[in-house]
């Protein structure tokens, strides 16, 4: 029996990685496979190099392959993209592992640690030690720094592994008929 990765899968897979964003250049990319990232920048309307980045966040946990090709008309590089085939899905598996194992690790420390942070997107959360050595200011604005209540974050991360486990153990029980034929 052939595993096919339900769209739906892909898309959450998507979302996951990179967002709102992401979840549509995928869905553009299932529709349209081969396409360029110029081509895909235009259609969604956004930044070409937003799309780029998208494409190299989605590549690198194996949704996504592209081929290189050369524009006949500039001789430019240019790079088809397509959705990773079934045979893919064991590597897209423990890639998702991965992920998970790192927000894991990333929802322990937050459980475990105070934070002190000026309260500012961008800039860093310190320690207790880091934080007294920089004085509780910011090193980067030198605003004082407060402990973070870090409530919503740890809500927000409890919900993204649920949502990893849940697409895994799909994927997994999309794989399992296959497994058991190889088996005999
Ligand atoms: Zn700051």
């Amino acid at each position: 029996m052939l595993l096919i990765i339900e769209k739906e899968t892909l898309l959450e897979l998507a979302r996951l990685v990179g967002g709102e964003e992401a979840a549509k250049v995928m869905r553009l990319l299932i529709s349209k496979p081969g396409v360029v990232d110029e081509v895909i920048a235009g259609k969604l309307g956004m930044d070409v190099r937003e799309v780029r980045k998208m494409l190299h966040k989605l590549n690198s946990i194996g949704i996504l392959y592209y081929e290189l090709a050369r524009d006949k008309k500039t001789d430019h590089r240019i790079f088809k993209w397509y959705v990773q085939d079934e045979q893919a899905t064991g590597f897209i598996i423990s890639n998702m592992q991965k992920i998970k194992e790192r927000l894991i690790e990333k929802l322990r420390s937050e459980e475990n640690n105070q934070f002190y942070w000026c309260g500012t997107l961008g800039h860093p959360r310190l320690l207790f030690d880091q934080a007294m050595e920089q004085l509780f200011r910011c090193p980067v604005c030198k605003r004082p720094i407060e402990p973070h209540e870090n409530k919503d974050l740890v809500e927000s991360l409890k919900l993204k592994i649920e949502e990893i486990e849940k697409a895994l153990s799909e994927m997994i029980e999309a794989r399992k008929p296959e497994i058991a034929e190889k088996a005999e």
